[in-house]
C-alpha cells in the first residue's frame, strides 16, 4: 500500500461520487494499491477486499473505530469502540488465500472459488428477483462453482440437492469468515446482548466523504484568505493547514 497524499485522497473521492458504493471502494483500494491490477482488486474474495480496506482506514484515520447502535431490546443509543488492527489480526489468521477450494459433500464433488465484488456486482444488477436474499445467495453461489460431479458424472448447480447447496454456502461463509465482521454488544440499559455486522465498506466511504468535505472547506478559507491555490493547500500538512486556518481567526 502507498501513502496517499490529500490531493490523490480527494481525487479518488471526486471519482467515486454519483457510483455505487462497490464501485466507490474499489477507486479508493486502486488508489492505494497501485501495484495491484484494478481486475484483480475487483476478483479478491470480500474477505480479502475487507482485510485492505481495514488496513487503508488504519493508514488514513487510525486505529480507532467510534461507532454507535441501537439496542434492539430497549431502543437505547450506544456507542462502541472497537479497532481495526484486532480486526486485521484476526482476518490474517483466519484466511485461507487460495483462489479455488474443494467440497465432497453427501455424493457430490464439488470445486469452487469465493465470492468478490464482481460476482456481487452482478448479482444485485442481474437477479431477477433482487430482494429475495436467499435467491440472491443462490446466484452468488452458482457463480462460484467452477465444476460439480455426483459420483463421478458432472451435474449443474441447479441440480444440487438443497442440503448440498447448504455445505456449500457454510464452508463458503467459513474460508471468507473476515467477510462478516461480527461486534458484540452489550446495552448498558437493559443489559441486553447481541451482535451487529461491521461494513467496512460503507463505513469507511463515509469517513471519506466527511473528510472531503471538510478539506474542500478548508481550501476554500486558506485560498480566499491567503490567495493560495488548492494545489499549494493540498500539499501541506494537515498540521500546517490547521494552523494556518486558526491564523485567519
Ligand atoms: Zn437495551
Amino acid at each position: 500500500m502507498k501513502a496517499l497524499g490529500s490531493g490523490e485522497l480527494l481525487n479518488a473521492w471526486e471519482q467515486g461520487l454519483n457510483k455505487p458504493l462497490l464501485t466507490r471502494i474499489l477507486i479508493l483500494l486502486a488508489a492505494a494499491y497501485p501495484e495491484i491490477q484494478a481486475d484483480a482488486l475487483a476478483k479478491l474474495s470480500i474477505g480479502q477486499r475487507d482485510l485492505r480496506l481495514l488496513q487503508l482506514r488504519t493508514h488514513l484515520f487510525g486505529q480507532r473505530l467510534l461507532n454507535t447502535a441501537v439496542c434492539p431490546q430497549c431502543g437505547e443509543r450506544i456507542e462502541w469502540e472497537s479497532n481495526t488492527r484486532d480486526f486485521i489480526r484476526e482476518t490474517e489468521e483466519n484466511s485461507t488465500i487460495a483462489d479455488e477450494f474443494n467440497l465432497n459433500a453427501d455424493n457430490y464433488a464439488l470445486r469452487f472459488r469465493l465470492p468478490n465484488s464482481l460476482d456481487i456486482t452482478t448479482v444485485i444488477n442481474t437477479s431477477p428477483d433482487n430482494h429475495n436474499a436467499e435467491k440472491m445467495q443462490q446466484h452468488l453461489l452458482s457463480r462460484c462453482l467452477l465444476n460439480a460431479e455426483q459420483s463421478g458424472k458432472s451435474c449443474d448447480f441447479d441440480q444440487l440437492p438443497d442440503s448440498v447447496i447448504r455445505k456449500l454456502s457454510q464452508q463458503v461463509e467459513q474460508l471468507d469468515s473476515c467477510a462478516d465482521i461480527r461486534i458484540l454488544l452489550n446495552c448498558s440499559e437493559c443489559s441486553h446482548s447481541w451482535t451487529v455486522l461491521f461494513d467496512i465498506a460503507g463505513f469507511l466511504w463515509t469517513e471519506v466523504n466527511e473528510w472531503a468535505q471538510q478539506i474542500l472547506q478548508t481550501v476554500y478559507k486558506l485560498a480566499s484568505g491567503y490567495g493560495w491555490s488548492e494545489q499549494e493547500i493540498l500539499r501541506l500538512s494537515p498540521v500546517r493547514r490547521q494552523l494556518y486556518l486558526g491564523m485567519l481567526g
